[in-house]
């Protein structure tokens, strides 16, 4: 509680952002709070560190990788990869990866979005750790565990700083079981 309860304060509602009717959750502020965000990291990684009975399986080993999801994903998964001494892969939007990819489309109120992965991110069987900011549709987290998949990964487990709780996106990676510190 004491938890969710500086996140909250961190977090701000921008109404009517990235477009009218929405209520757009702004990370920008907690980020900016030195504590908050180091709390935030360790939080975020707890779950999986060595003896911690891990989000996805029950199994007790910390992940190889952690991938992150552009762009405010970067930004938790790259620190939650150095606590935990596991790797970071980026997941991103299309065109944006230099060598070999896999990619995962996935479908947005109008339209759809591809996201990509370096098809040789990580080694075949690596216990892989998904984080990202928001947890809202599910359709990223689920395009993620996909290109996991793809990659011949093991998804360990999915950990969100924020979960929209309105939104259902846990229907969306039925599986996983995801870690989040606040639900809203
Ligand atoms: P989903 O695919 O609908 O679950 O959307 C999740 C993705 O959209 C994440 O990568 C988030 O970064 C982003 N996102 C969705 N809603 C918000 C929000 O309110 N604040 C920040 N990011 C959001």
């Amino acid at each position: 509680v004491e938890l969710e309860q500086r996140i909250a304060e961190h977090v701000r509602d921008i109404p009517d952002y990235p477009k009218p009717g929405v209520v757009f959750k702004d990370i920008t502020p907690l980020l900016a709070d030195a504590a908050t965000f180091a709390t935030v990291v360790e939080a975020l990684a707890a779950p999986f560190t060595t003896g911690a009975e891990s989000g996805s399986e029950g199994t007790l080993a910390v992940p190889d990788v952690v991938v992150g999801i552009e762009a405010r994903g970067f930004i938790l998964a790259a620190p939650v990869a150095h606590a935990l001494g596991a790797g970071f892969v980026p997941i991103r939007k299309q065109g944006k990866l230099p060598a070999r990819t896999l990619s995962a489309t996935y479908d947005l109120e109008y339209g759809s979005e591809t996201m990509e992965m370096h098809a040789d991110a990580f080694a075949p069987g690596a216990r892989v750790l998904i984080v990202d900011d928001v947890l809202a549709t599910g359709g990223t987290a689920a395009a993620a565990m996909d290109l996991v998949a793809k990659a011949g990964g093991t998804v360990h487990g999915l950990s969100f700083l924020l979960e929209l709780g309105f939104l259902s996106g846990r229907e969306q990676v039925p599986t996983a079981r995801p870690h989040v510190l606040m639900t809203v």
